[in-house]
């Protein structure tokens, strides 16, 4: 397969390519299924990492346990999907390894969604098979019973393999502890793929709203993991950081962000990654001092809390040299205020989406601080890359000229599942990826993300899809119509609704708050404020005018 780019393009990485493997993702990240791997823990849980660890050997046994198990227990075909829904914990990688093995697909949760959400993914994914955290049986046995899936296609997920809650599992009429699942031999032999249309082949399935409407399935490959993954890694330049690198791990890894970073890129460099099972800042800066963790894996709230937390000042945070910021917009402010609090650390930005892996623009980490770093940029196009600028006519646009960026590489996911006219106005025949964010590129080189044109709410650095909020405020017996946009809130952002009771209707805010809560998980809840109107601005076809709600919304905003 060809890694090469138009060098004809404007905006080309100006990146040397990296050579990306022609194999699959076991052999890419465990070599053999045979050879002898490192022995030193690679995974450790944060509570108890004494106990609860994996290293390279014992996960590569693992994942083959699991694989071998689809294949032969749950007698699962190629391409069969399966749904995790979880957070992370140690055998987290070993369940989406497992999947890839036995040549399944997987597709994560995430693990804070209500019934409702995890139904409309089981339906939309086609989940034949869902592994569940213990605190979530009841509620995946409620999206079970909606999406008509047996309840012995659910198994309970979690780091208790000695399945010490056997019988309670059996009440609930689950299919038991995903130990079960695995064989028990890991006498298993991954099938080598090697040919484009083999490398091509679906592994996961990550959920995300892309430019418009509700979650959609992005389909990402072997080849565009490992793509993604050299991209990455090659902009990093390893031999010159002098320090073993120490991972902490908070962010989930059913997410693109978490999957490629700790799933993939830390095991493959060897650098060992401590599991937080929940997001607590205060235990999260107890685990940094502790563990002498070396590589902060942020989104801009924690970086904020690194600011701001009256904790940090009493926290050791010398072992930390690199810090890493994505999924959101980062101001410029936020970033120097948090570095000040750690000696010789820059924030290094990269921006990505699902539906490219993870990540397209990265700043590149070296050793050597640059004593005048460029504020604001998210850094350059990774290798193998090419980007656009366009304007609303569909014209390419020159460096310092915002418009909406497009990208192309290997990384660029294959389409979304099941759903080929959104890939299409998503994917040009030529292969750009209209990315729905505005963007533009200095005379350096150097990317800055200015604006969102997607509908896309990021909350905390979650996707809220406003066409999902709308779906829900509509079925309310009192809505009439809805419209919802996001607000910017702190270094956040926050739902917004604007709402038309139905005649006669004497629907409070608080009732509708409330009927949310129920609905949708805690960070897609309506926290930027609910506003009643008359009417919904829509253009002649029906389409909400979202822009016009926003230019209300930041008049309001201000005003009060
Ligand atoms: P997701 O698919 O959940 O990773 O969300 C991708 C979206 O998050 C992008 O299309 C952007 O709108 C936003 N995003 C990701 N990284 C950045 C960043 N560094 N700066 C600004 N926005 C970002």
């Amino acid at each position: 397969i060809s890694n090469k780019v138009n060098a004809n393009m404007p905006f080309r990485s100006p990146l040397p390519d990296v050579e990306i493997p022609n194999v699959d993702l076991l052999t890419w990240l465990f070599g053999s299924p045979e050879a002898p791997l490192p022995t030193e823990p690679i995974y450790l849980d944060s509570i108890n990492p004494n106990e609860k660890q994996l290293s390279m050997q014992t996960y590569r046994s693992w994942v083959k346990r699991v694989a071998r198990g689809i294949q032969t227990k749950l007698r699962l075909k190629p391409q069969d999907k399966l749904l995790v829904f979880s957070g992370n914990n140690i055998y987290f990688p070993v369940l989406l390894m497992g999947v890839v093995g036995a040549e399944c697909v997987f597709t994560g949760a995430n693990p804070t969604f209500t019934a409702r959400e995890l139904a409309y993914q089981i339906k939309d994914s086609q989940a034949k098979v869902c592994l569940v955290a213990p605190e979530s049986a009841l509620t995946a046995l409620e999206a079970a019973k909606t999406v008509g899936m047996n309840t012995r296609n659910i198994f309970i997920f979690d780091d208790d393999v000695s399945n010490s809650r056997k019988e309670e599992w059996r009440r609930l009429q689950l299919g038991g502890h995903w130990t079960e699942i695995c064989s028990a031999s890991d006498d298993f032999t991954w099938r080598k793929l090697t040919t484009p249309d083999e490398l091509h082949t679906t592994v996961a399935i990550n959920y995300s709203s892309g430019t418009t409407g509700l979650p959609k399935g992005v389909e990402i490959s072997h080849r565009n993991f490992i793509a993604n993954c050299a991209q990455a890694l090659s902009m990093t330049d390893r031999e010159s950081l002098g320090y073993k690198v120490v991972n902490l791990a908070a962010i989930p890894m059913y997410h693109a962000y978490g999957m490629a970073y700790f799933v993939l890129q830390s095991p493959k460099m060897g650098d060992p990654v401590y599991i937080m099972p929940k997001f607590d800042f205060v235990e999260y800066l107890k685990c940094v001092e502790k563990y002498r963790v070396t590589t902060v894996s942020a989104v801009p709230p924690i970086v904020v809390a690194f600011a701001k937390h009256p904790a940090v000042n009493k926290t050791d945070l010398s072992s930390v040299r690199a810090i890493g910021c994505g999924a959101a917009p980062l101001s410029a402010d936020t970033a120097i205020a948090a570095e000040a609090k750690f000696k010789d650390v820059r924030i290094l930005q990269g921006y990505g989406l699902s539906e490219v892996t993870c990540a397209v623009i990265l700043q590149k980490q070296n050793a050597l601080l640059d004593p005048n770093p460029k504020r604001g940029t998210v850094g350059h196009i990774a290798p193998n890359c090419e980007a656009q600028v366009v304007d609303e006519n569909g014209n390419e646009l020159g460096k310092n000229q915002p418009g909406e960026l497009w990208v192309r590489g290997p990384n660029v996911m294959k389409g979304y599942y099941n759903k080929p006219e959104a890939t299409a106005q998503t994917i040009t025949k030529d292969g750009w990826l209209k990315t729905g964010d505005v963007a533009y590129v200095d005379d350096a080189g150097l990317w800055y993300i200015v604006d969102r044109k997607k509908e896309l709410i990021k909350a905390s650095g979650y996707q809220v899809a406003p066409a999902e909020l709308e779906a829900v405020l509509l079925e309310h017996p009192d809505i009439a119509d809805a419209g919802v946009i996001g607000i910017k809130w702190a270094e956040n952002e926050r739902p917004r609704a604007y709402l038309v009771r139905n005649p006669g209707s004497k629907v409070t805010t608080e009732d509708v708050l409330r009927y949310m809560s129920k609905a949708v998980a805690s960070y897609k809840q309506i926290t930027g404020g609910v506003v009643w109107v008359d009417a919904i601005p829509k253009n002649p076809s029906g389409k909400i005018l979202r822009k016009v709600l926003r230019e209300r919304a930041a008049k309001e905003v201000k005003d009060t």
